[in-house]
């Protein structure tokens, strides 16, 4: 098994994972991200962000308004017979898919040289003030820092016997995007 240095290793290349990634990288620090699935991926998503968090992607030099995302100031709200009602959204916000933001923040991140394996993180353990990452494919990463970015109900919550994953989560969630004559209004 080859063990492999780096100053901070992220687990996880989703939202949390990657501007890590980007901010610590513009930082001056090595950085190896691990994430399990391959770019660019759907994720099951409401698709709208706050403007709360653009300044900060701006920082980061990562503007997700170069992507094509949608600024998104009204809020509507409609029943199946058709009736709405309608505000503005006085903070607003923007429309972009995971499957455009992620793959946006990862070419970011490869921009400022990070290091993104495709693996599945296995296990980590602490011993001597260093993580050892280890990972299916077989790898051992060291780092003084690990950055457990996995999101929810990751296989990793299972390794270290967090207690919410031992119960089902009661809940489901589907997205479709459709293509159709829309009323220009909406
Ligand atoms: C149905 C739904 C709709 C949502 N809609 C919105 C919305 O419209 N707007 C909004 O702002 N938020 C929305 N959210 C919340 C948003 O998705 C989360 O806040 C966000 O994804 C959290 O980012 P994260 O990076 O922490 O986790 P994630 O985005 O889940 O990323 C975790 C990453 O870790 C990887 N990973 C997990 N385990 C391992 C492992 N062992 N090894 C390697 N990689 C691993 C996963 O593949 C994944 O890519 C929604 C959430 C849900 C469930």
């Amino acid at each position: 098994m080859k063990s492999n240095a780096t100053d901070i290793i992220i687990i996880g290349g989703g939202l949390a994972g990657l501007v890590s990634a980007i901010h610590l990288s513009k930082a001056g620090l090595a950085v190896t991200l691990i994430e399990k699935n391959e770019y660019p991926k759907h994720k099951v998503c409401g698709e709208y962000v706050s403007n709360e968090v653009l300044p900060y992607l701006q920082l980061l030099g990562a503007d997700p308004m170069t992507t094509g995302a949608k600024r998104i100031n009204r809020f509507l709200l409609s029943t199946t017979r058709g009736k709405t009602i309608e505000t503005k959204l006085p903070l607003g916000g923007f429309g972009v898919s995971r499957y455009t933001l992620d793959h946006f923040l990862l070419q970011k991140a490869l921009q400022n040289n990070c290091t993104v394996l495709q693996d599945t993180v296995t296990d980590v353990q602490f011993e001597n003030e260093l993580f050892r990452v280890l990972t299916k494919d077989g790898k051992e990463l060291t780092a003084k820092i690990v950055i457990g970015a996995f999101g929810k109900r990751s296989n990793i919550d299972v390794k270290i016997e967090r207690a919410f994953i031992k119960h089902r989560s009661p809940f489901v969630a589907v997205k479709t995007h459709l293509k159709g004559d829309f009323p220009k209004t909406w």
